[in-house]
């Protein structure tokens, strides 16, 4: 499609909906960019995060008042996992301490443990490979596709192993995995799915919210996420029996009918739960969620509109299935080549000089020494044999992620909260930049 046509219709359209004509910026940027010296196109900050008010005030002050702090003696986090769980449409919710213990309690309930692999993507949290290497188990890296930060679902079949236990994708950046390749590649290999959804809250595939899917969904709502406790997590599942064992893991080893600080255990266990603050604070976010995430689609999409016209610039991909993005970071890459060599680093330093905060995201994670030194452990030797570790690092080849740590540039969620306007200042710093590109590369 002609690029300047698609522009007018998409122009149109934003009119059509009520938004006017003057609203629109002027596509046009002669002023210099402000690491030259030239104005920056902001000189306020982008909306603060958490976002609170009486909600969460009375909700705090009413639980501190009840007494009732934990969840064997207070109502706030059965409460909330009954609406999370209505929310997400999923049958059972856990409520956790924050989202490595809702994927360490599936992990747990899984049996997952020393001698097994879970094939993982790179291109994530650490706190996705720590949940595997704290239960000694062998994470499995899986490239990423370029194209959408995620997991490459495509090659997930030729890294298992009689040793696999668990499928992990992560559903990245608040998008979603390729999960109709990723559940057929389990099915077929009789694996459970693991969704690591702790950057998704609301996201869909086909319909459906993300972490409904695999055995077990777990979310996250550390203080970064876009529904936040400071800390706190859930996992989801449709299984109650999965649900029981999960339970009976991140409540010392003892199940849904012993009492919370009773003396009955079931399993091994560890003390995983979430407080009562954090929940009655979470049911009182919820109220902002789906507000929030149709702000940051909206706006995410009208600066997708705008970004993918400036050469060098390739916003994130989604899957065809990806039928809602819960945008926690808006990504893309950035292809130097296109501003006259000026490097990703020299790009992020000239947008904050504009006053708009990018990060480069995650380095290669698979590649971090400290892995490499787990891997060399006294416990992992024992488990795994030497000819087994040194075959891992043959295996543990991932080109296409180390090419996307090279050009990935993110913006946070709470960008997305701001207006319109602010999307189209953060195109036209981006404009500036590249037009004087040179002259920043000799600056
Ligand atoms: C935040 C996050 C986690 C861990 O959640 P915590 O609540 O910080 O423990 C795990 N995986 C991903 C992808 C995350 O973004």
């Amino acid at each position: 499609m002609n690029q300047s046509l698609s522009r007018r219709n998409f122009l149109s359209a934003v009119t059509a909906v009520g938004v006017t004509a003057k609203a629109n910026p002027s596509f046009v940027s002669d002023g210099k960019p402000a690491a030259l010296g030239g104005e920056a196109v902001r000189k306020t900050p982008f909306p603060s995060w958490p976002v609170f008010d009486q909600r969460e005030e009375q909700a705090v002050v009413a639980t501190l008042r009840s007494g009732k702090w934990f969840r064997g003696n207070g109502q706030n986090v059965t409460r909330f996992e009954t609406e999370y769980a209505r929310l997400m449409g999923a049958q059972h919710c856990l409520a956790t301490a924050n989202g490595t213990s809702a994927l360490l309690s599936a992990l747990m309930a899984l049996n997952i443990g020393p001698g097994d692999e879970v094939i993982v993507p790179p291109y994530t949290f650490i706190a996705s490979i720590n949940v595997i290497l704290a239960r000694h188990a062998l994470p499995v890296f899986v490239d990423t596709d370029l194209e959408t930060f995620q997991i490459d679902a495509r090659k997930i079949e030729a890294a298992i192993t009689e040793r696999t236990r668990a499928i992990m994708p992560v559903h990245l950046g608040g998008a979603a995995a390729d999960l109709d390749a990723i559940l057929a590649v389990a099915q077929k290999h009789k694996l459970p799915v693991i969704e690591d959804a702790c950057q998704s809250h609301l996201a869909e595939w086909r319909n459906r919210r993300v972490g409904t899917y695999g055995a077990a969904g777990c979310y996250s709502f550390q203080a970064s996420k876009n529904l936040n406790s400071g800390e706190g997590g859930a996992l989801l599942t449709n299984d109650a029996e999965l649900h029981e064992r999960c339970f009976t893991a991140h409540n010392n080893g003892r199940g849904q009918k012993s009492a919370p600080s009773g003396f009955q255990y079931q399993s091994s266990g560890l003390n995983l739960r979430l407080g009562e603050f954090q929940a009655a604070l979470l049911l009182a976010q919820m109220t902002r969620l789906e507000d929030f995430a149709r702000t940051r689609e909206a706006n995410a999409q009208y600066l997708t509109s705008m970004l993918r016209e400036i050469p060098g610039l390739t916003p994130a991909r989604m899957y065809e299935g990806c039928t809602r993005n819960a945008y926690h970071l808006y990504m893309f890459r950035y292809d130097a080549r296109q501003f006259a060599g000026l490097t990703r680093d020299g790009f992020l330093n000239a947008l904050k000089a504009e006053g708009i905060p990018a990060a480069s995201g995650y380095g290669e994670l698979n590649k971090e020494p400290f892995l490499q030194n787990a891997l060399q452990s006294r416990a992992y030797q024992t488990a795994y044999g030497k000819a087994h570790l040194a075959h891992w690092v043959e295996r543990n080849h991932t080109p296409a992620n180390a090419r996307l740590c090279s050009e990935a540039v993110w913006f946070t969620q709470n960008m997305l909260l701001a207006s319109r306007t602010e999307m189209e200042q953060i195109a036209e710093a981006i404009r500036k930049i590249r037009k004087y590109s040179s002259d920043l590369v000799t600056k």
